[in-house]
């Protein structure tokens, strides 16, 4: 380290900030520019303006300090960063990088995004969130070197302006470990054990910034707080090599380990014996480490995360003081920070004037946050002004508990008046056998999985009416329009179980908390959820309740248009928490409870109008798995509970559909049993129905609709291939409990496409049916 490059640790900063701009600047820029419409200097000017914004807005918000705001800004994702960094494009691209050896912004999105030959790398979800990282794959042959010098440029821009900034990389052991394998590596081959050959790429990136002038550096570990298929031992080794060899660099800025998610439990010990100079963990979502485990930190920094960077609610800035008096009276030097990147949050709650002003006054977005952490920071350095804010914010939860809508007594006596039989159905023979008789369906049933293409046509019919230029008759019948063409193309098809297709739904979710007593949405509120693509979650605040019918008039409609079943559609509890900011005052079992009844209701009143067959989808179900093993149990119990809940007031005849989104089914194969649906639909094409050795080992017992058509790309399957993953499908599944379906709803693809290969679909069932 050169002695320029000490410096404090900001003693408020955030973890991470959003990047996809206050007005989606960057999701529009980057997909102008892969359409052709800007060139490659207009979208790296459209970059550097958020930037620029970005650090000016959080120096007014006072983190004014060195090194306070975060480099975190990232064209797709800071995943793929790490990639480009480190060099790590996987063989099958061939040469992506350019006459320099650097993966310019074109190799860099083709990672993302595939090209004519190559699938992109693959998507997961990031730890918890909602966000989906791209996963590097690693060989033994995996050529490491600096292939980009984006994160130094970034800070030379900054710092032209005037602000030193904290650039941002995922740290080493996080990356191995959220790496896999290559397809050519041999079996059994760990990223991890590359170890020793990325580091000295770390290093020479750590000389870059120090010569730049930065004076801290922000390693992004939140792997540690997971556990991992990887031992505890070998992580700790790894760990204590990445952090030995970092420090040891001749030039460098000082090292800064954040470890967002939860807690560190054992690794902190390793963290604390190694030469880094500060240590951020999360006390938010973490416990408070014992004065004991915090005596090995030493001289280093600590940097307590207390306020929580993952949802929207005010920080109870009084618990958040407390914490802190804790930690400071264990370890040496104390900062203030998020317990996560505020990338999972929106910009300002100042947007969002169609708010209740009560309501809004209970929200923190990322702006809010940087005030709450400058706050706390002032309380530390005994700032007389930080007391009022700690009150305030004090008075304003407390008028939160007692606030119109939070508790509803009636929605509160009917959880409380809850027993096992409102849990549980018939015997799975007893509705098998009344659905038989109710439906009369044919071996290998098919059916789609809701959505059919949302047209430009169907997108603008909305803007519209929610501009006032489309009366709601007007809407509704252009809705009607579309449902019959629908059905028509269905029943044209050939299918049996039919669906309305949709197309009143802005969002699976957000169409339901519009409907939905307790929830709130947001106009501006976008966060990222991978590359350019944006949510924008719905609040759910209060006790849910649902004041009138949702989806019935749409059903009963569609249902009228065919003698075909037609399939009512709902989201499941677990995926309306999942995909909304959910209150923070109750276990989340109580609210899903809640969410669960709201949809028992209106499941009963679909069977009312005749609806035999209802689907409630839980593409979430795995999402919310929590990252340590010890808590798995109890959210499993919560989650199928909740399902079971809006599900098991359903007649005996009426026929429980669920839709789950991905294929790594053995991981909860008991919970899915468990929501005792009596069909299931899940993803299994692009994985050739591996699902179904699963399914078979499990002896699964109910339908079940492994996906023959991956709607995540445009190709058509043909009809050949869909025949083969059938047969595949009956050698391991009994026929009689095969359903033909697609991978997930159509909502994405165009009509062509769409058509063609739901007739391939159908004409592979009969080839099938035909050889049973
Ligand atoms: N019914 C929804 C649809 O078809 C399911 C979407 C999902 O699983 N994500 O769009
Ligand atoms: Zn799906």
């Amino acid at each position: 380290m050169t002695e320029q490059n000490i410096t404090q640790f900001p003693a408020a900063s955030l973890l991470g900030y959003p990047r996809i701009g206050r007005r989606r600047e960057l999701k529009k820029a980057v997909e102008a520019y892969w359409a052709g419409k800007i060139d490659a200097a207009a979208l790296d000017a459209a970059a550097k303006d958020i930037q620029l914004t970005t650090a000016k807005r959080l120096q007014e918000l006072g983190l004014n300090e060195a090194a306070a705001v975060p480099g975190t800004f990232s064209f797709y994702d800071q995943v793929l960063d790490a990639t480009a960094h480190l060099g790590a494009v996987p063989a099958r691209f061939g040469q992506l990088l350019n006459a320099e050896g650097q993966l310019d912004i074109d190799g860099y999105f083709t990672l993302a995004r595939g090209n004519k030959e190559q699938q992109p790398l693959e998507m997961t979800k990031w730890f918890d969130t909602n966000y989906h990282y791209l996963v590097p794959e690693i060989g033994p042959e995996t050529d490491f070197k600096l292939a980009s010098n984006r994160i130094v440029e970034e800070f030379e821009f900054a710092l032209a302006h005037g602000i030193e900034t904290r650039p941002y990389i995922v740290g080493p052991v996080t990356y191995l470990l959220l790496s896999k394998a290559s397809d050519d590596a041999p079996a059994g081959f760990a990223p991890l054990s590359r170890l020793e050959d990325i580091l000295p790429v770390y290093v020479e990136l750590l000389g870059k910034l120090a010569a730049a002038g930065a004076s801290w550096i922000q390693l992004d570990e939140p792997a540690l707080v997971v556990d991992q298929d990887t031992s505890a031992e070998e992580i700790q080794a790894a760990v204590a090599r990445a952090y030995e060899v970092l420090p040891g660099a001749a030039v460098r800025p000082q090292l800064f380990v954040s470890t967002p998610y939860g807690s560190l439990d054992g690794q902190l010990g390793t963290l604390a014996a190694t030469n880094i100079d500060a240590l951020h963990i999360d006390v938010f979502k973490g416990a408070v480490p014992s004065a004991a485990a915090l005596a090995g930190l030493g001289n280093k920094t600590l940097v307590a995360g207390v306020v929580d960077g993952h949802n929207i609610w005010r920080n109870d800035l009084a618990v958040s003081a407390a914490k802190l008096d804790e930690l400071k009276a264990a370890a040496g030097k104390l900062a203030v920070s998020t317990s996560t990147s505020t990338q999972h949050v929106p910009h300002d709650t100042a947007e969002e004037t169609q708010l209740s002003a009560q309501l809004r006054s209970w929200l923190a977005f990322a702006d809010q946050k940087a005030v709450e952490v400058k706050t706390l920071a002032d309380y530390l350095a005994n700032l007389a002004s930080a007391k009022a804010a700690i009150d305030e914010a004090s008075a304003v939860i407390a008028s939160r508990a007692t606030a119109e809508g939070v508790q509803r007594a009636d929605v509160r006596a009917r959880t409380a008046a809850l027993t096992e039989a409102d849990f549980n159905r018939s015997e799975y023979s007893v509705r098998e056998a009344a659905q038989e008789a109710a439906l009369h369906l044919p071996p290998l049933p098919t059916t789609t999985i809701g959505s059919f293409p949302q047209t430009s046509e169907i997108r603008s019919a909305r803007a519209r009416n929610n501009k006032g230029d489309l009366t709601n008759e007007q809407y509704e019948q252009l809705m009607k329009d579309e449902i019959k063409r629908v059905v028509e193309l269905q029943e044209e098809l050939g299918y049996d179980v039919l669906v309305h297709g949709e197309p009143e739904r802005n969002d699976m979710v957000q169409y339901f908390a519009e409907n939905l007593e307790g929830f709130d949405v947001t106009v501006h509120g976008w966060v990222q959820s991978y590359g350019s693509r944006c949510t924008r979650p719905s609040i759910l605040w209060g006790d849910v309740t649902r004041s009138a019918p949702i989806t019935v008039a749409w059903a009963e409609y569609a249902q009228s248009l065919t003698n075909k079943p037609m399939k009512g559609m709902l989201t499941g509890p677990v995926t309306i928490l999942a995909w909304s900011f959910v209150r923070d005052d109750q276990p989340l079992g109580e609210t899903a409870n809640q969410v669960g009844l709201a949809l028992r209701d209106e499941i009963a009143d679909l069977e009312a109008a005749g609806i035999k067959v209802i689907q409630v989808d839980e593409p979430a179900l795995r999402e919310l798995l929590p990252l340590r093993k010890a808590d798995h149990a109890a959210y499993l119990k919560w989650s199928v509970d909740s399902f079971r809940l809006a599900t098991a007031g359903a007649a005996d005849a009426t026929q429980i559909h669920t839709h789950l989104c991905y294929s790594e089914f053995g991981v909860i194969i008991d919970a899915i049993d468990g929501l005792d649906a009596d069909v299931t639909s899940i993803e299994a094409a692009r994985s050739r129905m591996e699902v179904v050795h699963d399914l078979e080992a499990h002896h699964f017992g109910r339908g079940v609709g492994p996906g023959v058509y991956d709607i995540h790309s445009p190709r058509v399957p043909g009809e050949a291939e869909v025949t083969e993953l059938l047969s595949t499908a009956v050698k391991h599944v009994p026929s009689r409990q095969l359903w033909v379906n697609p991978d997930c709803g159509l909502k994405t693809r165009g009509y062509a496409e769409t058509e063609e290969s739901l007739r391939n679909l159908v004409k592979a069932t009969k080839t099938v049916r035909a050889s049973l």
